[in-house]
């Protein structure tokens, strides 16, 4: 019948016209969450989409609108992403150790290597004054963290060159304990050495890296490496990519206390995007499943090396992803709650945004696609009952106090002329 074919077509229509709009004017956007949204310098800490750079040669100017990544410069702009601290992740599982510098170095040049193919567009930043002027130039700030201790190889010298390549912030260890922090992601494997949290060399660490003005990350590692960190800093932390264990009981996920310990400090949680640090549910399906996932990653791992080739990030990724599938998302409200816990406990000054953007596969809350869908998240948080001023600040405004502050205490160190104890 054709009336009922019209009434198809419509919503045919309505459909099409919903998708086109996904992000830049999408219908669950409401004018005044976009005018807020507009109005923020919105810093995210963390994306791995070097990984993409390096083994795929993913441009970050991709239009295709088939690519399954979370970045892109294109949906940068339509989420008004301001900031993106480039996550520099060496696999200490495909990487031999021997190599983990060589590859850290590989991935800082992957990303200076796409700001020079769009200096229109986007710009390498390494302080706050960088990324506000890359905001009113309309330009992407490609900053660089990186995730895991092991990159600097034991040796102090490679922390310093790291900074001097533009790298602001570190992560003490990744799901790996390396020689001086032990990680969360190992603390209960006994075939591990682990040294009670940070060794005196780790101590050091941190104390060089409040000296040169990188930010200490205290994402992934064990509670007693989050403790040792606090006591040793002298400048404010973050944790750039992690939730709260209060509502899931993940072991990376912070605990209560640690959040207060965080308001102290004056640092900021990073509210991690992946559903299965954000969602009970989620996590304990992603750990019934982890068994079998995982020996499926070591089945490639294992096939390539014997065949003398070496597993690349991309098929891990894909076989992970082909895992991650078979669990249904939860909605955006798991995120948002996290935000909300640790705006409660910690305080709306220590929370932001740390979606670990193209690391966690499919994984996402629903509504959450790509960076192009982060003005849903103010909305939730409108929708909250958080005013403008809150907004701002969990978006960006809270990263930005920390860096600087991280860059004053460095100059006030260098000022006394405070050089390094490890050389
Ligand atoms: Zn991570």
């Amino acid at each position: 019948m054709p009336r009922n074919r019209a009434c198809c077509l419509l919503s045919l229509l309505l459909v099409l016209a919903s998708v086109v709009a996904v992000g830049q004017n999408s219908p669950s956007v409401s004018a005044r969450a976009r005018a807020i949204h507009d109005s923020a310098i919105i810093v995210d800490t963390h994306a791995d989409t070097p990984q993409r750079f390096l083994d795929e040669n993913f441009d970050i100017g991709n239009t295709d609108p088939k690519d399954v990544g979370h970045i892109s410069l294109d949906k940068a702009r339509a989420g008004n992403l301001g900031a993106e601290f480039f996550s520099i992740w060496v696999d200490p599982g495909t990487v031999p150790p021997d190599h983990f510098a060589r590859h850290t170095f590989d991935l800082i040049d992957s990303v200076y290597q796409q700001a020079a193919h769009h200096p229109d567009r986007m710009m390498m930043a390494f302080s706050v004054a960088d990324i506000e002027r890359a905001h009113k130039q309309k330009k992407l700030a490609a900053l660089m963290g990186i995730e895991g201790g092991h990159s600097i190889e034991n040796d102090i010298h490679l922390l310093r060159a790291y900074y001097r390549l533009g790298v602001r912030y570190m992560t003490l260890s990744w799901s790996n304990t390396n020689e001086w922090a032990d990680s969360s992601g190992d603390i209960n494997d006994p075939k591990v050495q682990h040294h009670d949290g940070l060794t005196d060399f780790g101590k050091q660490v941190v104390l060089e890296m409040n000296r040169l003005g990188m930010i200490v990350d205290i994402s992934h590692v064990a509670d007693k490496t989050f403790w040792d960190t606090i006591a040793t800093t002298k400048a404010p932390i973050i944790a750039s990519h992690s939730s709260a264990r209060a509502l899931t009981d993940a072991p990376r996920n912070m605990t209560d206390d640690m959040l207060r310990a965080m308001t102290k400090n004056g640092g900021v949680v990073q509210v991690n995007f992946f559903s299965g640090f954000d969602d009970e549910n989620y996590w304990k399906a992603s750990q019934a499943q982890a068994k079998e996932a995982d020996s499926a990653v070591k089945a490639y791992i294992d096939q390539q090396r014997a065949a003398g080739r070496q597993p690349t990030y991309i098929e891990v990724d894909r076989i992970e992803r082909e895992w991650t599938e078979k669990i249904p998302r939860p909605p955006l409200k798991s995120l948002i709650d996290h935000i909300d816990h640790i705006a409660k406990v910690a305080g709306v000054d220590h929370v932001g945004l740390g979606s670990d953007f193209d690391g966690v596969s499919g994984a996402t809350p629903q509504g959450i696609d790509s960076a192009a869908d982060l003005p849903k998240i103010t909305q939730a948080l409108l929708d909250r009952g958080y005013s403008a001023d809150d907004i701002r600040k969990i978006l960006g405004g809270n990263t930005l106090r920390v860096f600087r502050e991280v860059e004053r205490v460095s100059h006030e160190l260098q000022a006394v002329g405070s050089a390094s104890s490890v050389q």
